[in-house]
């Protein structure tokens, strides 16, 4: 893996207690790699003999221009998250989105399929899972974010159903995505305000740092679901687990390792 920070990552434990489960003899590191440098690090991939590599903040973009070849959802995003290494050639994909829709239907039951959905943010996380709901048949994919800008982008990843809009328009949402790090290691603020929440919504924060993020505690308390991140991380992880082994990914048991970290951490 490469980024800047890695140290926080939790994608050590998880791929590494999957390596252990499945008794292959692989090893998943974290390198610290200064911003500028992410490019260069990926087109070595191949000659240090690495089957592929996970890339975060901020080496996305790079990663996409340093592979020889893109999946469609990575050339849609301009970003890659997963470098896979196909003989001589590195692939670049991104499965933050398939990620998220798998733990939106596999963990809690969810299909976006001509559902409202409300993404806050435009970001890099925030752009993923816009196109995977729209990809997904979603009815409707709101995006509210700081600078507009960003947000027609973004919105226009959802395709016919994407539009820009505001965060009171959560209350006519299924389905609500905080994908800003509002609420993340101790911050207070929320990316909605709570009384546009309430019973037969579904409230995902892509924030897991805390476990129960001020937003989650204040949709729980107006009677919505709310759940954290740390499903999207784990099936994004399992995704990239199987381009790079080709094995299944053993769900249960990187859960229970990401579980185990973040307890660790807190
Ligand atoms: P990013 O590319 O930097 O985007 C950040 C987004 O948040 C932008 O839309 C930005 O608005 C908005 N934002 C930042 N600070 C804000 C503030 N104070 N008020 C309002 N809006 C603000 O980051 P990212 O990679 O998309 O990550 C976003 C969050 O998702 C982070 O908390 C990250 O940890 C989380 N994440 C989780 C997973 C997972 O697997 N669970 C995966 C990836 C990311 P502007 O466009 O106006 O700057």
């Amino acid at each position: 893996m490469i980024g800047h920070p890695v140290s926080h990552s939790l994608s050590p434990a998880v791929h590494n207690a999957a390596f252990r489960a499945l008794g292959l003899d692989w090893v998943f590191v974290a390198l610290d790699v200064p911003p500028g440098a992410g490019a260069g690090t990926v087109s070595v991939t191949g000659l240090v003999g690495l089957a592929g590599l996970s890339v975060t903040m901020p080496h996305k973009e790079a990663a996409a221009t340093a592979v020889h070849r893109l999946s469609s959802t990575a050339v849609a995003l301009a970003a890659v998250n997963t470098v896979v290494r196909r003989g001589e050639e590195l692939v670049g994909e991104n499965t933050d989105g398939a990620g998220f829709l798998d733990a939106l239907r596999a963990d809690e039951g969810f299909d976006p399929a001509g559902r409202r959905c409300l993404v806050v943010g435009a970001g890099g996380a925030a752009r993923a899972v816009i196109r995977a709901l729209g990809g997904a048949g979603a009815a409707e994919v709101v995006v509210v974010n700081r600078s507009r800008e960003r947000a027609e982008v973004a919105a226009a990843l959802a395709g016919p159903g994407g539009r820009v809009g505001v965060a009171a328009e959560a209350g006519e949402a299924d389905l609500v995505v905080n994908a800003t790090p509002l609420g993340m290691g101790g911050d207070r603020s929320l990316p909605v305000d709570p009384v546009h929440l309430g019973p037969g919504q579904l409230v995902v924060d892509l924030v897991y740092l805390p476990a129960i993020t001020p937003l989650i505690d204040a949709a729980r308390a107006r009677g919505a679901a709310g759940v954290n991140g740390l499903g999207m991380l784990v099936h994004q992880a399992a995704h990239a687990f199987r381009l790079w082994t080709g094995e299944d990914p053993p769900l249960e048991v990187m859960s229970a390792a990401a579980l185990g970290e973040l307890a660790r951490r807190t």
